[in-house]
């Protein structure tokens, strides 16, 4: 095996999602730098993988680094792999991967799971153009606060979430997305328990609370994007239509303005029907 760094990604939650090459390099890598040496043990067991292992975080002191870039000094490979999934990917690895192409090391990818691009595979929600928010703060205010900063991207949002904060997390995203936003909950992925249920956001938080075991287990959550008729008016357009829709029927207002800007009335009607939801009118 070539000499470098070789970041591996491992299963999820079923097993069999291991790929033969990353079988293949924990066995003849020299050594395999893991987040948590006891629960990377079950899975080195199930493979038959008896390569010398070590605990590596991002946290760790200048001689885990040193221990690593010995072995790479000496023409030896060094495996990276966090708990469960895609190194790096919220998990350890970002400092060693820099440390060690810094050193002129080679760093490669063994790619496979990763809960982010697995949710998003069946989410049945746009995946053209997507943005990974992995987890979101934990203190309401702050959640909240990222949450506002990203209701107006067009793109689709992924989120990581924990089980004791999903439901929290979904009455954060009801108020800066509005509960009309398209979402998607996927939990246990791989696992016996798999949920995969995509529903507006309130429908979502509703599922939640109505059932305690769907606030248990591992969590991605995936929201659309701003839908696209609320997204191309400029503020003066959006402000004339709010206004005149205080005056008039919606139908009327959203027909006012096409005449004046030329904008098509659907668009304005749409956009106007999704402002007066967001804001509960
Ligand atoms: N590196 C991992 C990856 O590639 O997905 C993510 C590690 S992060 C510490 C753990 C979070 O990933 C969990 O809290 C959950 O949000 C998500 N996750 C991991 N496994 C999952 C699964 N089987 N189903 C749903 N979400 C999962």
């Amino acid at each position: 095996m070539d000499s470098g760094l070789y970041v591996v990604a491992t299963p999820i939650g079923n097993f069999g999602d291991m790929s033969q090459r990353a079988v293949e390099v924990l066995k003849n890598a020299d050594l395999i730098a893991v987040e948590d040496t006891r629960h990377s043990q079950r899975l080195l067991q199930f493979f038959s993988i008896d390569t010398p292992v070590m605990a590596y975080h991002d946290h760790s002191d200048e001689r885990a680094l040193h221990r690593i870039g010995s072995c790479l000094s000496d023409g030896g490979s060094v495996a990276l792999v966090s708990d469960a999934g895609t190194p790096l990917i919220s998990d350890p690895g970002y400092r060693l991967v820099r440390h060690v192409q810094d050193r002129g090391f080679a760093v490669r990818p063994v790619p496979g799971a990763c809960a982010a691009i697995a949710a998003l595979s069946v989410s049945g929600v746009p995946t053209d153009r997507f943005l990974f928010e992995g987890f979101l703060p934990a203190r309401d205010g702050a959640r909240l606060n990222r949450l506002n900063a990203l209701a107006s991207e067009p793109v689709t949002l992924i989120f990581y979430e924990a089980p004791h904060r999903i439901d929290a997390s979904l009455q954060s995203m009801i108020k800066a997305f509005g509960e009309t936003r398209e979402a998607v909950l996927a939990r246990e992925i791989t696992k016996l328990f798999e949920t995969i249920k995509r529903g507006s956001l309130a429908e979502l938080s509703q599922f939640v609370s109505d059932d305690s075991n769907q606030q248990r287990g591992e969590i991605v959550v995936i929201v659309a994007g701003k839908p696209k008729g609320e997204q191309e008016l400029d503020a003066d357009v959006s402000a004339l239509l709010l206004r005149l829709s205080q005056e008039l029927p919606a139908k009327r207002a959203a027909a006012v303005v096409a005449d004046c800007t030329g904008l098509r009335k659907k668009q304005l009607y749409d956009y106007l029907l999704a402002m007066k939801q967001d804001r509960g009118g």
